[in-house]
């Protein structure tokens, strides 16, 4: 214990009783600020982007040739590294969260208007289209349709229909108007083959853009591509939907202009296609399921300039990447909840519970292998963010970009470089103390203040 112990009982007090911090995280807090290298350790929170739950490591960094030491974390406070947690979610950690979204938005911008990331601006010349596909009806449940006094005749339960108007935050909205009639399997069998959808649809459009310029795919393909970037969300309903931009591009290189279509013939194609799709599958031994996108397919231009309801390439990357880290927060499902006994136990509605259930008893069928480990995401194991491999950049570009301007300014980072030896140890998640993690919120909150303030001095 270093000299300064005895300032810390004092000024703790002090905090503690200013505020709403207990004593004990404020003398955590004290102890921090008052140790001798506590200017290295806000460095170290400042350059892991002040996460909420860093991964904390021991070890070195040696050179391969002449196993020279230039990095080791026992010269660090507390003798250890901080490391961005990574996680996208918010509400697990805002910052790694904006990075990831921040991330999946350049992508798209990339992609939709090109001037970023290697992909010329001509690309924002290439026709684009909006799509949204979303799932089937598997039962009514609450929203726009409740409150009309059409009479519906009781279902077997005795439920005929809801009188009331919600407002846009009730709980209720999403939920079944009768549980006992909805199809939660056939839910659950839709969340577990979207990604086989989507798979099925990019080859259909191309079919049905072939068909409808009555040429093969073959001499298609020497004329035009679609490329795509596809974000999945889930809707209230527990099912999992589909927002993409669809982009037509030249046959060679990718963001070469395509030859030029009739925009309505293309657009025919992908609203077509996804009324096509389908995939069979049985659930169980004595039921078939038939899989579709719901009916109402959603395929809307995108135009680089405003042109009545059109929507510019900015305004739809913004739109996707914001799905891309809601994912599945909006259940409050996070990936801790692996039974439906969990999850019930974590509060969640009862039609989320209902949700997992199915798929838990889903299990044992054959083509649900694997199942158990997605009830977290209600059966769904695509990812969030996906796209062609023409489309623009990739995910990891951007974080490689980072991660050598991070490694310049820091030997501790230098972890990709080929030409030294690196061990590390993992030695924990999160801060130490409740005391450094206020510690870190604190300075994340003032970061963005100082920000804002710079923005407000250069306007
Ligand atoms: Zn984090
Ligand atoms: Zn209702
Ligand atoms: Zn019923």
């Amino acid at each position: 214990m270093n000299g300064s112990a005895a300032v810390v009982v004092p000024v703790a007090d002090h905090i503690a009783a200013s505020g709403t911090i207990g004593t004990d995280h404020a003398r955590e807090m004290v102890r921090r600020m008052v140790s001798t290298d506590f200017g290295r350790w806000s460095e170290m929170v400042r350059r892991a982007g002040y996460c909420r739950s860093p991964i904390r490591v021991h070890g070195s960094v040696t050179i391969s040739d002449t196993g020279r030491l230039v990095y080791t974390s026992e010269d660090e406070p507390d003798r250890t590294l901080l490391i961005r947690c990574g996680n996208r979610r918010a509400t697990a950690c805002p910052s790694c969260s904006a990075e990831y979204k921040g991330d999946v938005w350049h992508l798209l911008k990339a992609g939709a208007t090109g001037g970023m990331k290697g992909v010329p601006t001509s690309v924002a010349q290439h026709p684009k289209w909006f799509v949204t596909l979303t799932g089937p009806s598997f039962g009514a449940v609450h929203g726009d349709a409740c409150g009309s006094r059409r009479s519906r005749s009781a279902c077997p339960h005795g439920v005929s229909r809801c009188d009331r108007q919600h407002s846009t935050d009730d709980v209720v909205l999403g939920d079944p108007i009768c549980s006992d009639c909805y199809d939660y399997s056939a839910a659950i069998a839709f969340n577990w083959m979207a990604p086989e959808l989507w798979r099925r649809y990019t080859i259909t459009a191309r079919r049905e853009l072939a068909n409808e310029l009555r040429i093969t795919e073959a001499e298609m393909r020497k004329l035009v591509r679609l490329s795509y970037a596809k974000v999945a969300e889930f809707q209230r309903r527990g099912v999992v939907h589909f927002h993409a931009i669809v982009r037509l591009d030249g046959a060679g290189d990718p963001y070469e202009a395509p030859k030029p279509i009739p925009e309505s013939l293309i657009a025919d194609a992908l609203r077509r296609a996804a009324l096509e799709v389908a995939v069979e599958l049985q659930l169980g031994t004595d039921r078939r399921v038939h899989l579709t996108f719901g009916r109402q397919v959603d395929v809307r231009s995108v135009q680089a300039a405003i042109d009545g309801d059109a929507l510019t390439p900015e305004t739809v990357a913004a739109y996707i990447a914001k799905y891309a880290t809601k994912a599945s927060e909006d259940f409050g499902l996070d990936s801790t909840i692996r039974t439906s006994a969990a999850a019930r136990y974590a509060g969640l509605r009862d039609h989320v519970i209902r949700m997992i259930i199915a798929a838990e008893s889903l299990s044992g069928t054959e083509g649900f292998g694997g199942i158990g480990r997605w009830l977290h995401m209600l059966g769904f194991r695509g990812h969030f963010t996906t796209k062609s491999r023409r489309f623009s950049t990739t995910l990891t570009a951007p974080r490689q970009a980072r991660r050598t301007w991070r490694e310049a300014s820091d030997p501790a980072d230098r972890s990709s470089c080929p030409e030294v030896d690196r061990d590390w140890k993992f030695a924990g998640l999160g801060y130490l103390n409740h005391g450094d993690r206020l510690l870190a919120e604190s300075a994340r909150v003032e970061a963005i203040e100082a920000r804002w303030l710079s923005r407000l001095d250069a306007a």
